[in-house]
């Protein structure tokens, strides 16, 4: 169905000025296939990104060429490692603009890097009486371990509230003014909603956290390849991300720890490569980061990463954050005109997904039937189960963008719901 707003055409037009993106597709060897007989048209970046070619020939590479262990190495290709490895976490360090490469840890990803402050973190700091808090969109690596860290500890969890029907109305920041009290020792909370679409105010958050003294745990899940992010002028504790929702590969990701908070944390997890002094009775640490990397380093990932790091730079994330969220203000538009359906999130700017329902149609078999038209959704709870309780919903479907999407692509998923509806008698 093609959009008849004149939100809809403007957004097109603005697109096709921005930049030149039909380039950016070439890129991603993965896109150019056909599903069941059609183009292939990926809408699931929320939940990972494809992997440009620089950063797949990062991988190959580092295996064909340096692959060795690192730092304890003295030969040629355990140097080389080294610096690979070292070099990017200066380079990571440099995309988010922490002080120094010390305060990149790497991780398997964002729920590692969050569980490692929950733990650490709250084991030394949290006591009975004492508050976290959350809030009510949180992804659910940013919400079971303060749990688990709230039960361990005796404090108490507490959630920002979500406003409006469809939670339209982000989060209630007027709530925040009971909320954060100096109670509170740590404020942990999302960036981009995965579900929403909604971008919180971050800074903001962190400023009013820093005025109650509260510790902020910032997850960047889904903005850390979308938009610029700086944690210096943040001012954030710490801030997690993975590596494959931001064109890395899967199984590498960061904690940004601040240094002053890192080198007084104890490390979660013990072994080789983070101790400075073994003896039978005990051990000494080494200081951040090689005190939470315990054990053989994710080398090649991490090299990739900083690789991905280099690919998004040079497409530039201003840009990247304009094309994302003007492809879900396009979305959004041509969306809304279906009969019967439910969008979820802000009604007004988002990042660059799309989530919604229908009265009577499953998620599960809207993302069946868009998969018979070359279509990746994704469909269900999205780790976010409190919030969809709250809302009423089990499921919901979720078209998400990013920098290889194009309008065409979206007018293919509004074609494409059009034929689920009439299917199921809904249009
Ligand atoms: N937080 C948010 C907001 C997310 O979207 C995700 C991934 N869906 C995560 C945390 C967890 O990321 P990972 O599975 O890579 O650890």
């Amino acid at each position: 169905m093609e959009s008849t707003g004149t939100i809809g055409r403007t957004i097109t037009r603005t697109i096709f000025n921005m930049s030149d993106w039909s380039n950016v597709r070439a890129d991603f060897p993965v896109l150019h296939q056909q599903v069941n007989g059609k183009p292939l048209v990926y809408l699931d970046n929320a939940a990972t990104a494809q992997k440009p070619r620089r950063v797949i020939d990062a991988l190959v590479r580092y295996y064909e060429q340096d692959n060795s262990n690192v730092h304890r190495g003295l030969h040629a290709l355990s140097m080389r490692a080294t610096d690979g490895y070292e070099g990017a976490r200066a380079r990571v360090a440099k995309f988010i603009n922490a002080a120094d490469p010390a305060e990149i840890i790497f991780t398997r990803g964002t729920t590692e890097s969050i569980n490692i402050v929950a733990r650490s973190w709250s084991q030394a700091h949290l006591k009975p009486g004492d508050v976290v808090l959350t809030t009510e969109m949180e992804h659910h690596s940013n919400l079971v371990p303060w749990q688990q860290a709230a039960k361990a500890s005796g404090a108490t969890l507490k959630y920002v509230p979500v406003l409006g029907d469809n939670a339209e109305g982000g989060l209630d920041l007027a709530a925040l003014d009971t909320l954060l009290t100096p109670a509170v020792k740590l404020f942990a909370f999302t960036h981009v909603s995965n579900t929403l679409g909604t971008v919180n105010s971050v800074d903001e958050l962190c400023r009013r956290a820093r005025a109650v003294g509260a510790i902020t745990v910032i997850d960047a899940a889904q903005s850390i390849g979308h938009m610029p992010l700086d944690v210096r002028a943040l001012g954030c504790d710490f801030l997690a991300f993975s590596g494959h929702k931001m064109c890395g590969p899967t199984g590498i990701g960061v904690l940004y720890g601040r240094r002053e908070l890192l080198d007084k944390l104890a490390p979660d997890e013990t072994g080789g490569g983070m101790v400075v002094q073994v003896n039978y009775e005990g051990a000494t640490w080494k200081p951040a980061p090689e005190r939470f990397e315990a054990g053989t380093p994710n080398v090649a990932d991490a090299i990739a990463l900083a690789a991905a790091c280099d690919y998004l730079d040079a497409l530039g994330r201003e840009k990247i954050a304009a094309h994302d969220a003007e492809l879900a203000a396009l979305a959004y538009e041509k969306l809304r005109a279906l009969p019967g359906i439910r969008l979820l999130g802000p009604t007004g700017a988002r990042s660059g997904l799309v989530s919604f329902a229908f009265a009577d149609v499953h998620a599960h078999d809207v993302v069946t039937f868009a998969d018979e038209d070359g279509i990746a959704l994704r469909g269900g709870h999205h780790c976010n189960q409190p919030l969809m309780r709250k809302l009423g919903l089990a499921s919901t479907t979720r078209a998400s963008f990013y920098v290889y999407n194009t309008p065409d692509e979206i007018d293919r998923l509004a074609a494409s719901l059009q034929r689920i509806l009439k299917f199921f008698g809904g249009a």
